[in-house]
């Protein structure tokens, strides 16, 4: 992979929280680009720096030294605005508790988003994105209707709605039996293979951090190791209703496109 196809480029970044006259260092100097298309998992023990990463990966924070390029665009020039508008178009979040508005329907949160970048066709593209995530015939049920798994698809049908590039999600299995945390698998795995969404996600199971090419190792804040896998397992279900070509082929992609022209 050469530089320049790099989507995430990280040069030698620290952060350091400062709580009165305490200093924490959470990163300690870590380098670490991810291309387009990859899928990665993180992995490493709690206090690692895992969130700390994944939220300046996701923008929601900046490092204290270092460099971060995103697709090429140095992050720190930003201001606020285009931070937002980053977060908004080009990047979707999953966390490990879903952030799920509680008593609205799963149609409904996955099209906030859209509200917020002001889609057009939000309906539609909110049926769209659930449907990819096998939950087409749940679009009316609210969160506490519905299991932890599907939960979760219903936060990542939220994250991919925009089409975003890159999906990042700290822990998505966390709070899920290993079943309901193979169909996540699964779902990740063809968001990845099919749309070619790059795919960054923290986990402290090696058995899912398994369906990865490639699993990065952090320890007090730097990375450990690099790790390449020969074979990632595949998840084996398909959690999805309808054929491949209709839900993760052409039809969704076209659907999300023809929303971003419209915009
Ligand atoms: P992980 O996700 O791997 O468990 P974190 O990135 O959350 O690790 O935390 C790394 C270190 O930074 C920990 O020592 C943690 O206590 C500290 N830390 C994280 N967030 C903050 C914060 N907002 N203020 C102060 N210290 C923090
Ligand atoms: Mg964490």
């Amino acid at each position: 992979m050469t530089e320049r196809a790099s989507l995430i480029q990280i040069q030698d970044i620290t952060k350091v929280y400062r709580m009165g006259d305490i200093e924490v260092h959470a990163l300690r100097g870590m380098s670490l680009q991810v291309g387009k298309g990859e899928l990665v998992s993180i992995m490493g023990p709690s206090g690692s720096g895992k969130t700390t990463l994944m939220n300046i990966i996701g923008c929601l924070d900046q490092p204290t030294a270092g460099a971060y390029f995103l697709g090429g665009t140095d992050v720190a020039r930003l201001d606020d605005d285009q931070l937002a508008e980053i977060r908004n178009r080009q990047i979707g979040f999953v966390f490990q508790n879903f952030n799920l508005l509680a008593r609205t329907t799963a149609l409904e949160n996955v099209e906030l988003p859209l509200i917020y970048a002001g889609t057009s066709d939000r309906r539609q593209r909110a049926a769209a994105a659930l449907k990819a995530v096998g939950l087409e015939d749940r679009l009316h049920h609210r969160p506490n209707e519905l299991s932890g798994g599907q939960q979760q698809r219903v936060a990542i049908a939220r994250a991919l709605v925009n089409s975003p590039s890159i999906i990042l999600a700290d822990e998505p299995t966390g709070n899920l039996d290993s079943r309901a945390g193979a169909e996540i698998m699964a779902i990740f795995q063809e968001l990845n293979q099919e749309l070619g969404v790059t795919i960054v996600f923290v986990t402290h199971e090696p058995d899912i951090a398994a369906h990865t090419r490639r699993i990065i190792h952090l320890r007090d804040g730097r990375i450990a190791a690099d790790e390449e896998v020969a074979n990632p397992r595949q998840a084996g279900e398909h959690v999805y209703v309808g054929d491949r070509q209709t839900v993760f082929g052409k039809s969704l992609q076209e659907l999300l496109t023809k929303g971003n022209n419209a915009r």
